[in-house]
C-alpha cells in the first residue's frame, strides 16, 4: 500500500491512496478528494 501526501484533518493520521484515486484515513475512514492535495505546490 502506498502512502502519500498529507494527513487527516480530523485526527492527524497518515492518509493512504485509495484505489479509486482519492485518499482515505484509515483511522477515522474519512475520504479526501485527490484534488485537495494536488495544490500543495508551493
Ligand atoms: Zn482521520
Amino acid at each position: 500500500m502506498r502512502y502519500p501526501i498529507g494527513s487527516c484533518r480530523d485526527c492527524g493520521e497518515r492518509l493512504y491512496e485509495h484505489i479509486e484515486g482519492d485518499y482515505q484515513c484509515l483511522n477515522c475512514n474519512r475520504r479526501y478528494e485527490s484534488t485537495e492535495f494536488e495544490m500543495r505546490a508551493a
